[in-house]
């Protein structure tokens, strides 16, 4: 026996740290324990430990045998969040004191904590991860939205229809930060429109905490209370409020609960207010001028923009900094145009709006785009902030994104991988030589792994059909077809993002009549399935999912291309991991990075996207399948033909031919080949380890190494 905690307890100490968001065995013991509740609490683990009585869970534990195996896992658990020997501890002790604060507007951890709405998000999640598997002294800092971004459905028009819902807080994996006192720890920022309270959240994700702010507090006047409830859900005077919130409310929690950090990393320009409270602050415990100080914490800030549009970046108007920073702006003693300058590229310009972005270039020694490509479009986008500098020569480089290998690998891979690339595989996941072993796999073997994950698939997208037509009251007859919706043998595309206009998610279907004799085509049946949300906002967006909302009911496409509503980390996972091909063509160069496609990698399929973001580096001519050739045209409408010529040619001359192009023993060997190139070729390198050891070899060390004589020192 070990120790004397009952098995609940440890049920209970497993679900309150989000390190088994990524231990596929303890996901299994909870589905042991209760599959039904497991898939009916969403998979949250705090709710299926709630609806559990603590005598009905022993004795399932007992009658199913998994009593060792939770003594296991919890025993893993806690080697794991005392682990000495990690990278970091050798290579990144000068964090321990003074960790990196990392501020992102949101956070993807988990489907069971909705405070993500896409990319950025699960980029900011996965970054979490990887910096607490690497053992990096790194603490996050965002908000607690009440109800999250939307919950998708689609009506009978395929219209789609948004709802909130209030998360119970009782039910997230979330801990209330108390001061010395016992009461919760607020902090408060100061206003032209009030004083702005808060509380803050305490989330364990392995080794690493984030801090999570919320503003629903009966101190609050009642927008303020709500300030908070919904991500990208407000107006230009929510936005700004939100990001007072994250940037300066973040600092004062870190100092409220007594943390200094070496370095600020913004995750994107939403919290770059931040870099602001940290002069204040300073100037303000150090008596030195504005100029110095600002130079010091400039020094220490690494920030990340993720934006290649020029009308994708927050732009506030005068007025509402003002109302909102002036108490700010007065503690740095700056005038109201002198205050407005750093967020401007033309400084004296007053009729420029306060740039997030401007702000967090100027106040920031280190800056990255989040792919190579990204790194050019954002020095071509800023050139003007960097006058008589070279395009070559402006200080903005590149970081490409990379995935969360243990989240996204499906459990059947990860087993597949351990046997050939020896168990413990993961942490060397960012040497070359780890993903050679893919060549020992037999064909068979991966195609049989990649066979058993698309039936799931396929089984998850009935399941969910058939739910969805339910819901619509749609006829008997119409969730009996579901059903029996796609065909274990076809081909199986995926398409699944934003429906942000420049991700083009129509492209593939805009000839339907051309689209229909490639599906039907006698013994080469392709399918396709669909996801993902459009903003609330976006009419364009809807009107898109709308589209092959309507192409789905055409009876020559039922079963074929389907849609599965409200797109999360939970249907992300199932498609990335069940399907032949991931589909993506947006309008380039407009993909910072995109990671969905790095996701499709780690689990055989092979990706199939225009050369954009971080396919422009991963692709090499035979580790997947190329839309164009890097072209764009000033004119979208050409380069939209063009790239719509290009899919089709591939999809009809590569990527079909080579799939169904099988030997004796009913196996694909080229397309075999091409899914272990993709391994080898690409795996090591668009993971989250690569990433956050290059954030910090080369931006959190510089910039922890870098502070000066007027940063407070401990
Ligand atoms: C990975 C992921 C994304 C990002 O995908 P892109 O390729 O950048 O579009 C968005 N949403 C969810 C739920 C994800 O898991």
């Amino acid at each position: 026996m070990v120790g004397q905690t009952r098995i609940v307890d440890k049920l209970r100490e497993l679900a309150r740290n989000l390190w088994w968001v990524w231990q596929p065995n303890v996901i299994a013991l909870f589905r042991e324990l209760d599959p039904t509740l497991w898939r009916e609490v969403d998979h949250n683990p705090v709710e299926f430990l709630k609806r559990l009585p603590p005598e009905q869970l022993e004795r399932r534990s007992a009658e199913m045998a998994l009593d060792s195996r939770i003594d296991y896992a919890f025993r893993r658990q806690a080697e794991y969040l005392k682990d000495t020997k990690s990278w970091g501890a050798i290579n990144a002790s000068i964090l321990r004191a003074r960790p990196v604060a990392y501020f992102s507007m949101e956070f993807g951890l988990h489907e069971s904590l909705p405070i993500y709405s896409g990319g950025l998000g699960v980029l900011a999640g996965d970054h979490l991860k990887s910096s607490s598997d690497l053992g990096i002294p790194l603490i996050g800092i965002g908000i607690l939205y009440a109800q999250g971004y939307f919950r998708q459905s689609l009506d009978k028009d395929g219209w789609q229809q948004e709802s909130y819902l209030n998360s119970d807080l009782d039910l997230l994996p979330i801990e209330a930060v108390t001061g010395p006192d016992g009461q919760p720890l607020k902090i408060s920022v100061e206003s032209a429109s009030g004083v702005l309270h808060a509380r803050i959240w305490r989330v364990e994700v392995g080794r690493t905490t984030l801090l999570l702010l919320d503003s629903n507090l009966p101190e609050n006047s009642e927008s303020d209370r709500a300030l908070t409830a919904r991500l990208y859900g407000g107006d230009a005077r929510v936005r700004i409020r939100q990001e007072l919130l994250l940037g300066v409310g973040g600092v004062r929690a870190l100092k409220a609960l007594g943390i200094t950090p070496a370095v600020l990393h913004l995750n994107e320009g939403h919290s770059a207010f931040a870099t602001l409270e940290l002069i204040r602050e300073t100037m303000e415990y150090t008596g030195l001028p504005f100029g110095e100080v600002m130079h010091d914490v400039a020094n220490m800030t690494v920030f990340t923009t993720h934006t290649p549009v020029a009308a994708g970046h927050d732009r506030f108007p005068a007025g509402l900094v003002e109302e909102n920073l002036g108490k700010v702006r007065e503690g740095l003693h700056l005038s109201f145009d002198d205050f407005m300058g750093l967020g401007r590229v033309n400084t004296h310009d007053h009729n420029e709006l306060f740039c997030m972005t401007v702000l967090a270039l100027k106040l920031s020694r280190h800056a990255n785009g989040v792919s190579s490509l990204h790194g050019v479009v954002s020095r071509r986008m800023w050139k003007p902030l960097f006058p008589g500098v070279a395009e070559e020569n402006i200080p903005i480089g590149h970081i490409t994104n990379g995935v969360h290998v243990e989240t996204w690998v499906a459990p059947q891979m990860t087993l597949l991988l351990d046997r050939h690339m020896g168990v413990g595989w993961s942490v060397r996941q960012r040497y070359p030589e780890t993903w050679e072993g893919i060549d020992t796999v037999d064909d068979a073997e991966l195609w049989e792994t990649q066979q058993v994950l698309k039936a799931r698939l396929i089984n998850f997208v009935r399941s969910r059909l058939v739910a969805q037509a339910r819901r619509r009251g749609e006829p008997e007859s119409a969730q009996r077809q579901a059903m029996e919706a796609l065909d274990l043998n076809a081909l199986t595309i995926g398409f699944a993002r934003r429906f942000a206009t420049y991700k083009r998610a129509g492209l593939v279907l805009q000839d339907a009549e051309r689209l229909g004799e490639m599906i039907e085509a006698a013994g080469r049946p392709i399918q396709f399935v669909f996801a993902g949300k459009a903003h609330p906002e976006d009419r364009f967006g809807k009107e898109l999912i709308q589209g092959i909302a309507r192409i789905t009911r055409q009876g020559k496409f039922a079963g074929k291309i389907v849609f599965v509503e409200d797109y999360d980390m939970n249907v992300a996972r199932s498609l990335v991991q069940g399907v032949d091909v991931w589909l993506n063509n947006p309008r380039r160069p407009q993909e910072a990075s995109g990671t969905s496609g790095q996701k499709a990698v780690l689990n055989g399929a092979l990706n199939f996207s225009v050369l954009d973001g971080w396919w422009a580096e991963g692709y090499d001519g035979t580790n997947g399948f190329a839309i164009g050739s890097g072209w764009t045209h000033a004119e979208p409408s050409i380069q939209d033909r063009r790239d719509y010529e290009s899919l089709i040619e591939t999809l009809a001359n590569q990527v079909v031919p080579l799939y169904y192009d099988r030997d004796t023993t009913g196996l694909p060997r080229g397309w075999i080949a091409r899914q272990k190139n993709a391994f080898r070729t690409m795996a090591w390198r668009f993971n989250a380890d690569r990433m956050v050891m290059d954030y910090a070899q080369r931006c959190y060390l510089a910039a922890a190494g870098g502070l000066s004589s007027s940063m407070p020192h401990n």
